[in-house]
């Protein structure tokens, strides 16, 4: 299709636009590049022009002008999902919400916060309040807010305070409309789950709230084990009891070639449990590992972490072990898994003999509506779609595991699994010509859209 861009850029008065093609190439795209089937599917998709808002009223102006001309709008925070949820599929506008940044209010156990604020910078704002995030994506550094409640599901503080659409994490969203004369529209409480996880393709979210907790100077640690399965066990146990901590991610010693920043703090004949643990109960946590047949290879505070070189145990867990193994070898690719409740580690040790060299593992302790849920994000040799396909039917059928496809664009084919009737209802109102993220649901088909 082809627009009337001259006009579409003169409606939008000042606001900052760039149409070279370096500077699309490198905004249409996110970290879809860890699969290999999405790679072939998106590697080259380019939009027409990268639009970048300063103010609410910017985004008010890009939305009512998209409306009119009737172009597909793709939403960017810091680009760093894995699905290709910023690919803009079919061309477009594609809109970086990333200066909209400001840090609103925050109060006792409460931020409100524009969208495009990176996670870091709000982190460190509340901390300097005395208080913390209640979780955040591996991705912390360059991830911004409004990117981790469309595109995210939890992470880091997820083993404390359950995943991001658990009750009272996520309070308050205010949505910008595509509409000629957009509209403004608050949703709070359980409203908020229709906008969460819809890869933005039902309103702009532009400001957040959210709730805080006391902040904790955690200590990041990691304890050694011999043997993944005892590793294993040291976790799920020190959740079980209740230690508190904001991270435990059980990783098997065949990742520390990958671990490079971390030589002998992460030897090559030892299994590993990064966390973060809180100042006061490291000596619990120290004398269980120790009960347990570990031992305490380092624990520093965030500041001491860095000093030393080496990475926060932030980045040792979660989608970030994919990345430090994909930094050294191209080969592999990853699953997302979720184990049955009542967890058991004999499955995992099952798992490892069945498929040795082609999947390598990792563990992380979770919670998720009140209940622990352990996930894992295990790295897979790649040798087709087939093979992948095949492995995610043995995970499912034999084991009862569920996969969270990282391998597909549509929020359906991925971790939802079915259509979200409330999410496809609250479009017909955001989105009613249907040009958000055009793709990325297949709850929304094209006799859905107004047309006048
Ligand atoms: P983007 O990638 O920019 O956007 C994500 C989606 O949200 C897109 O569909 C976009 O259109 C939409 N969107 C962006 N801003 C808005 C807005 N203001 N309004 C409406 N829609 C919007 N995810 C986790 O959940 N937990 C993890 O631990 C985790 N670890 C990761 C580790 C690595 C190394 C990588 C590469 C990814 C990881 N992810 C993880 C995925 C991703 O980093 C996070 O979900 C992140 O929060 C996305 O934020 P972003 O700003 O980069 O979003």
């Amino acid at each position: 299709t082809s627009y009337d861009w001259e006009a579409f850029k003169a409606s939008l008065g000042g606001i900052r636009c760039h149409d070279e093609v370096n500077y699309l190439a490198a905004r249409s795209r996110d970290y879809f590049w860890y699969s290999p089937i999405l790679n072939e599917q998106l590697d080259g998709i380019i939009g027409d022009l990268l639009v970048v808002p300063q103010s609410v009223e910017d985004v008010i102006a890009v939305a009512a002008a998209v409306a009119r001309y009737k172009i597909p709008l793709t939403l960017r925070g810091g680009g760093t999902g894995n699905y290709g949820q910023c690919v803009p599929l079919e061309g477009g506008v594609i809109m970086d919400l990333t200066r909209l940044d400001k840090v609103l209010e925050i109060t006792a156990g409460h931020v409100k916060v524009q969208a495009g604020a990176r996670i870091s910078r709000l982190d460190d704002a509340a901390r300097e309040t005395g208080q913390e995030l209640l979780m955040y994506p591996s991705t912390r550094q360059m991830a911004t807010i409004g990117g981790f409640i469309a595109g995210g599901s939890g992470g880091i503080g997820s083993l404390r305070h359950g995943m991001l659409r658990d009750p009272g994490n996520v309070t308050y969203l205010k949505v910008v409309t595509v509409e000629p004369t957009p509209r403004l529209i608050e949703l709070t409480g359980d409203e908020i789950q229709k906008v969460q996880h819809a890869y933005g393709t039902n309103g702009i979210v532009v400001e957040v709230g959210l709730a805080l907790t006391k902040a904790t100077d955690w200590i990041h640690t990691a304890a050694l084990f011999d043997g993944y399965g005892q590793a294993l066990r040291f976790a799920a146990s020190a959740q079980e009891d209740g230690l508190d901590c904001y991270l435990l991610t059980a990783v098997e010693r065949r990742f520390s070639p990958y671990y490079t920043k971390f030589g002998k703090l992460f030897p090559a004949d030892r299994d590993a449990v990064f966390a973060m643990v809180a100042p006061d109960e490291m000596l619990r946590f120290q004398a269980k590992a120790e009960e347990m047949g570990g031992r305490i290879s380092f624990a520093k505070t965030k500041s001491e972490i860095r000093a030393a070189g080496l990475q926060p145990a932030y980045e040792c867990g979660w989608n970030h072990t994919t990345l430090q193994a994909l930094k050294v070898d191209k080969g592999w690719t990853y699953l997302q898994v979720a184990y049955p409740p009542a967890f058991d580690p004999e499955l995992v040790e099952r798992q490892m003999a069945r498929y040795g060299d082609e999947i390598f593992w990792h563990h992380e302790m979770a919670r998720m509506g009140g209940r622990i849920q352990i996930f894992a994000l295990p790295l897979v040799r790649y040798r087709g779609k087939d093979q992948i396909y095949r492995l995610i039917a043995e995970l499912e059928d034999t084991d009862g595991c569920t996969i969270f496809d990282p391998h597909v664009v549509t929020i359906e084919d991925g971790g939802m699994k079915e259509i979200d009737t409330a999410q496809i209802e609250f479009k017909k109102l955001a989105d009613p010509y249907g040009l958000m993220n055009p793709g990325k649901t297949r709850g929304w088909t094209a006799d859905m859209a107004r047309v006048d």
